[in-house]
């Protein structure tokens, strides 16, 4: 179990550095974050052990109940699920540095609300729908920019780039056309310089089109089953609209 985590995370690495090579890229440019759903803290502990520190949740549930269990190793946690506003207290308590799923104004309002009272900022991603999926979240790519604008302006938030999961499909090029609309975006923000946002990260591709990403300028790969093995839980548990928590 130990050596399949260690071994997975070494082929990652490998196909990282093979993506950056066929793209011209540096692969200090692109940093793992471990998508850690479903997978058991002991497990967990296992990569970070290793020196893999970046890992997200999807759920401020399971960010809890695995939170006591990986405190005492130092890492960095991002989140990367559908936020409901009515669990942004929680969330704050649990050291997240990044929200990447960002989408919609009355979440940062109210993230931003919260985060005054607390006297703390966060570091946020936009996420984006670049697949035209019904079910999955993120800001349609017309409203992407407008969005940002809004959300620029409260102060404890800093946007640092964009989020998106590309289409589920065996055909890289429809996939790469998710990874294409965020990019161009991303220079489409950058020309506007508007104050309070950067455009440094794109956190796109995950176990099964992380090199089509990685071609297409992405800064953070997201890898869950590639390192921990299938989950039990089918993602539309945890992507789907109407099976989000409440
Ligand atoms: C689960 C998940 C991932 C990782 O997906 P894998 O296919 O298991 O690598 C990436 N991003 C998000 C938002 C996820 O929910």
């Amino acid at each position: 179990m130990k050596e399949d985590i260690l071994q997975n995370l070494e082929n990652i690495n490998q196909r990282i550095i093979n993506a950056c090579k066929k793209a011209g890229r540096n692969p200090d440019e692109v940093q793992l974050l471990l998508a850690t759903k479903t997978v058991s803290a002991e497990r967990i502990q296992i990569a970070l052990e290793k020196g893999y520190t970046l890992i997200a949740e999807n759920k401020v549930q399971e960010l809890k109940e695995k939170y006591e269990n990986l405190k005492a190793i130092p890492h960095n946690n991002h989140f990367i699920g559908h936020l409901q506003t009515n669990k942004i207290k929680d969330i704050l308590k649990y050291d997240v540095t990044c929200i990447q799923s960002v989408d919609r104004l009355d979440l940062a309002e109210k993230l931003h609300q919260k985060l005054l009272t607390e006297n703390k900022t966060i570091e946020v991603l936009i996420q984006v729908n670049t697949s035209n999926e019904e079910s999955k979240f993120g800001v349609d790519p017309e409203n992407a920019i407008e969005l940002i604008i809004q959300i620029s302006k409260f102060s404890t938030l800093h946007i640092k780039g964009l989020m998106t999961i590309g289409l589920f499909s065996a055909e890289t090029e429809k996939v790469r056309s998710c990874f294409k609309i965020l990019k161009n975006l991303q220079e489409e923000i950058i020309q506007k310089d508007i104050p309070n946002v950067e455009m440094k990260e794109l956190s796109m591709g995950m176990s099964g089109d992380m090199e089509t990403a990685i071609e297409e300028g992405a800064t953070i790969i997201r890898v869950g089953t590639a390192v921990f093995g299938t989950r039990t839980l089918p993602d539309t548990y945890y992507w789907d609209e109407r099976n989000t928590e409440e």
